[in-house]
Order: structure tokens, then sequence, then C-alpha cells
């Protein structure tokens, strides 16, 4: 923004306007810590879907995605039960221990608000093709390399989820984490705490004749059957210790113009999600 000199007296009613500066397409108010808009406007926003190359486009959102949105409340207990139950051992004890836990909160005490779907863009496999069974492949849904440092000192998200539907929690959801720009490089320690993140195994390889990472293309179906029901149990476990139908969301959308704003999740199909989603917290009624 370029600075301008005005007569003293116009200042106090610029203060408001330079406090409520708003941060990439979806509005990121960085002292509400929220988007602009209803839960629903929000995510219809976060939820656009995401090309190649991180170009975004609206899509329409499942109908039980806007019902939650709209009705707002939260997870009853039933449909908490359920989401456990459909995870698979060892997390599903995990899940259990800390099920009546509160999830985490920034440090002036604004509750989680966002529940954020990623793909790891791992394995990168270059030029090379993908594995023929790329779903069975062990490097793909090996967890060792979050576990072990390979990416970074700690693990770089709440939750990994693989091709198969394994879960491994680098952290659990009452950790206030960051996994974006916007929280790490835009907002800063503040927005720890309001996002939720989870990792969802995707691997990569480059775009016909590429050499950037920003330049590459995940495997068509991006997503196992496995992860879209898994995303759905953590979603409502989340949202059920959260005490609110927490606003899904993608990284890229969340970091939309930030610049060298990662491109994930792609080939992320909203439907299969609405319809695993469905299966947990019921059809919306006509
Ligand atoms: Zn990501």
């Amino acid at each position: 923004m370029r600075s301008i000199l005005l007569p003293l007296l116009a200042l106090p009613a610029l203060a408001a306007p330079a406090l409520a500066e708003e941060i990439g397409e979806c509005r990121f108010n960085r002292e509400t810590l929220t988007f602009a808009g209803t839960p629903l406007e929000q995510a219809t926003c976060l939820l656009r879907k995401i090309e190649l190359k991180g170009v975004r486009k609206p899509q329409p959102l499942p109908p039980v995605i806007v019902r939650l949105m709209s009705d707002g409340g939260a997870p009853n207990a039933e449909m908490k039960a359920r989401a456990i139950q459909a995870f698979p051992e060892p997390y599903r004890t995990y899940a259990r221990t800390y099920a009546d836990a509160p999830i985490s909160q920034t440090q002036e005490g604004l509750p989680a608000l966002y529940f954020v779907i990623h793909d790891t863009s791992t394995p990168f496999y270059q030029h090379d093709p993908f594995p023929r069974r790329l779903n069975q492949d062990w490097k793909v849904n090996d967890f060792k390399p979050y576990m072990d440092g390979t990416f970074a000192r700690e693990p770089v998200a709440h939750i990994f989820l693989n091709r198969v539907g394994q879960i491994w929690a680098g952290h659990d959801f009452q950790v206030g984490w960051r996994a974006t720009k916007l929280e790490s490089r835009v907002v800063g320690p503040r927005a720890r705490g309001r996002f939720v993140h989870i990792e969802t195994v995707q691997p990569r390889r480059f775009l016909p004749g590429a050499t950037s990472r920003g330049e590459t293309h995940g495997p068509k179906p991006g997503f196992t059957r496995e992860q879209y029901r898994m995303l759905a149990a953590l979603y409502v476990y989340a949202s059920a210790r959260a005490g609110r139908w927490l606003i899904p969301a993608q990284h890229n959308t969340v970091d939309s113009t930030i610049p060298q704003a990662h491109d994930d999740p792609q080939n992320f199909d909203l439907k299969a999600f609405g319809k695993e989603l469905e299966k947990l917290v019921g059809k919306p009624k006509r």
C-alpha cells in the first residue's frame, strides 16, 4: 500500500479501516482472526475448487455443508460416537482418550474455528511416473518421513491421513499449531490455535517440462474413498470437541494471494467429502 500524507484531522476516521485490514480473497481480518461473512459465505470462499498451479474456481457446496454452516450448533453425542467408531486403531483409542478435552484456542482465548484440509504433496516423484499400485504403495503410505524430522523438526500438522485411511496424530487438536503462511508469516503467533490442520497423503510429480515445485500435479483421483471417510470423521470429531461446526477450509484458499502459497489440496472432490459427511450426520431434510 502506498503511503500518503493526510491532514491530522482525518486520522481518527482512518484508524478503523487500518485495523480492519483484510488478507486474501476470503478477506481474513487480522484483528478478529476471522474470514469475512457468515459461516456459509466463508465456507463457500474457502472450499472453492483448487486447480493446477493454484487456480481457484467457485463450486457449489454439498447440501450437508450448507445445512451445517447455516443452522450452526455442534455435532451431537451420537454423531461424535459414530465418528470415533469410524476411526481405525490405534487412532480410535487415541481419539477416545482426548474425546472430552476441548481443542485449541488462541492466546487471546479465541476458539478454534477452521478445519484446514491439505495434501502432503509427498512423496515427490519429479519426472518419474507414480507407482502403479499407488494406494497400496508402502512408500506413499509410510508415515515415517512425517515423524522423523525429514520435513521439519516437529510434525507439520495435527493429523496425517494416508491412502488406506490410517491416521497418525502429529499433535492432538488441543495443541495450537500452524501450517499456513497466513498463520506463520502474515499474522504470527496470535493466529495459533484458530486453525486445525489435516495432511492428507497425495504424491506429486512435475507437470510436463516443469522445474519448480509450484508446477506439479497429483494423481487422479486425488484421494481414496478411505481418505474421504476419515476426513469426514475427523471433521465431525474435531467439531464435537470444539463445541461447534468448524468451518471447512483448504490450505490454498486460506493462503490465497500470499506469495508462494501452496497449491494444495489438489483434486479434492468436495462432493465425495459431503457424501461421507452425510453418512455421519444425516441427509439434509427437504
Ligand atoms: Zn498444505
